[in-house]
């Protein structure tokens, strides 16, 4: 027998086995038996139908709450307590938004379809970060197939699209944003001058998202720069006066290099003209990017797509699928209707540790030279998952069903005197405000505001608000196909009764 001491010097003879308490975190015997426990759990969250928006905690009373959960052990791994876990996870479903629930219907996130949870429960063990094939190989596929799959609806040529996953909407308009003006501006990743006639732009809406303007911001464009596309009283923007707004830029020395339509904005669900507002880019040479992180989902339906009508003239598109596609956030998608222009949006600098210095055909399916993560979730799993098992019926379906729930709601608003209808909803958000006969001009911002706060408290329903033409406006966002004519009605009655107990001056202000 040879030397013991021969074969393992001191060094690695000190590589000792882990303690077993640190064994005992990885059990998979312990994780089958935990994540059953958790299920029930989820089982009983999911069955429970009853009408509750949110049940909004005071912070220092969740804090003390969630401290109180937390093991005193400071030296040593702690032993596993089920009754821990078990309380974490019930504080984790009880102060949270209740989306499963027909009282929600303030917010563009979803309920998710619960197959998508736990396809996104596998991504979080396997752990399989999207960015690069070789560490992500499934969900590099998935991307793939269903960027195929929803650029049937879009329209574009299937050999020269592109599209890449982002962490959100508000980060796939940053990233389209620098694309439209590195394209615009092919000097200026390297060297930081435009180089161009005039100083560079961008057009948008008076109602974009704010993550647009932030991008805009973020890429040193500047607030003043902010070319404001007027919108009718639909929210739309107004066509007709494009042209003259732009030209009015030029004079000013700005050079738009990006017109941002919104397919679905945020306060009103409105789809911007894309057709209209494609052909007054392509004559510019300006580049379209939609913003459909709300409404582009719409596409998948038989009876919605027109909304988005000429969409295969844009340029680029953001779809947020956590908010219509129902699977959990954030799941962005962010196409290209160029392949050419995807990897430009980062000037193609990336670090020799991820860009192999000789490609193969895998590093081809690598993503991370187009997005600016570097670790991304594997997000799009639950959405191909939910698309390969129960095919795009689910979708069109549920985003038909909530869209027709939005139009019936109008129709029952239409019949109260005393509510105000703002508009006719395009997709599933409608606003409205309490205002009965008789009061002042003046009050009607902060009435709404104060009974949105109010229902909120009382914990039954929960909605948003949004200013709508400068005034306050109650929002209603339809997410939850479970919510019928006598959800509505619910909600109207207890708007009114907050409205009238805080005109009455029943309530603390
Ligand atoms: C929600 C939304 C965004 C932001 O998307 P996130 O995924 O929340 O970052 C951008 N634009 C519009 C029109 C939206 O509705």
């Amino acid at each position: 027998m040879a030397d013991v001491s021969e074969e393992c010097p001191p060094s690695v003879s000190r590589w000792t086995a882990p303690e077993s308490s640190l064994l005992g975190a990885f059990d998979p015997v312990l994780f089958r038996r935990n994540s059953e426990a958790v299920a029930a759990r989820l089982e009983s969250h999911l069955a429970d139908r009853s009408v509750r928006g949110l049940d909004l905690a005071d912070p220092g009373v969740l804090a003390q709450a969630a401290r109180a959960l937390m093991t005193t052990e400071r030296e040593s791994i702690a032993a596993f307590d089920e009754k821990r876990l078990a309380a974490i996870v019930d504080l984790y479903v009880r102060t949270g938004i209740q989306v499963h629930s027909p009282g929600y219907m303030g917010r563009q996130f979803s309920g998710t379809v619960p197959l998508a949870g736990v396809i996104d429960f596998v991504g979080s063990v396997v752990s399989q970060p999207s960015s690069y094939y070789e560490a992500g190989q499934l969900p590099i596929t998935a991307e793939r197939i269903m960027a195929e799959e929803l650029n049937r609806f879009i329209g574009w040529d299937p050999g020269r699209f592109a599209m890449v996953t982002t962490s959100g909407g508000s980060l796939a308009n940053l990233t389209a944003l620098l694309a439209a003006r590195n394209r615009a501006y092919p000097d200026i990743w390297a060297c930081g001058e435009h180089g161009g006639r005039g100083l560079p732009a961008i057009a948008v809406s008076e109602e974009v998202h704010y993550s647009v303007t932030r991008a805009a911001g973020v890429l040193g464009i500047g607030e003043k720069r902010i070319v404001r596309l007027p919108v009718d009283p639909d929210g739309r923007i107004a066509v007709h006066r494009v042209p003259a707004v732009l030209a009015a830029a030029e004079r000013r020395g700005l050079e738009v290099f990006c017109l941002v339509a919104s397919a679905g904005t945020t306060a009103l669900g409105a789809f911007d003209p894309i057709d209209e507002l494609a052909g007054i880019a392509a004559e510019g040479g300006i580049w379209l990017h939609v913003d459909g992180a709300h409404g582009a989902s719409l596409l998948v339906s038989d009876v919605l797509r027109h909304k988005l009508r000429g969409i295969e003239k844009a340029d680029s598109l953001t779809w947020d699928a956590h908010k219509l596609m129902f699977v959990p956030a954030p799941c962005t998608m962010l196409f290209y209707r160029d392949a050419r222009d995807a990897p430009e949006a980062f000037g193609r600098g990336a670090a020799s540790y991820v860009l192999d210095e000789e490609p193969d055909a895998h590093c081809a399916l690598d993503s991370g030279d187009k997005n600016l993560e570097c670790t991304k979730r594997p997000m799009i799993m639950p959405l191909w998952a939910l698309w390969a098992v129960y095919g795009r019926a689910l979708f069109a379906q549920k985003i038909e069903q909530l869209c027709q729930t939005a139009h019936e709601a109008h129709r029952i608003l239409l019949d109260e005197p005393d509510f105000e209808v703002l508009h006719e909803p395009e997709a599933n958000i409608l606003c409205f405000r309490y205002r009965p006969e008789g009061i002042a001009a003046e009050r009607v911002h902060r009435l709404q505001l104060r009974i949105r706060k109010q229902v909120r408290l009382a914990g039954r329903f929960f909605i948003s608000k949004v200013d709508v033409q400068g005034t306050a406006a109650l929002r209603v966002v339809f997410m939850n196909h479970q919510i019928n004519a006598e959800h509505f009605r619910m909600l109207l009655a207890e708007i009114r009764s907050t409205g009238q107990r805080l005109l009455r001056g029943d309530l603390p202000a």
